[in-house]
């Protein structure tokens, strides 16, 4: 007669159910015309979209709201400048201004 009873059961690999990842992603969907994606101190994305011709080109940051003082009216080197140095300077990580 054995004082304990419990017996010794091999461990067997018992299969884990997978679990799906929670959507966790804070990043915006990529807008149809973005030309440009910048990424500001947090990380956040600064982006530049319209187009390449004439004055239609617009940013906007995705850390903090800012965007274009005139939508869609920059030519993209100008649009582009202003917003790397946006990108450069702000450390918002996302908003939810509407
Ligand atoms: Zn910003």
């Amino acid at each position: 007669m054995s004082l304990f009873s419990r017996k010794n059961v091999p461990v067997t690999d018992t299969p884990v159910a997978e679990v799906p990842a929670a959507d966790v992603s804070t990043e915006a969907p990529e807008p149809a015309d973005l030309l440009i994606c910048f990424h500001n101190q947090a990380g956040a994305a600064v982006d530049v979209t319209g187009s390449v011709h004439l004055q239609s080109s617009h940013w906007s940051c995705h850390g903090c709201g800012a965007c274009s003082e005139r939508p869609h009216a920059d030519y993209l080197w100008s649009t582009r400048e202003k917003a790397n140095h946006h990108a450069g300077i702000c450390r918002g990580a996302y908003h939810r201004i509407a």
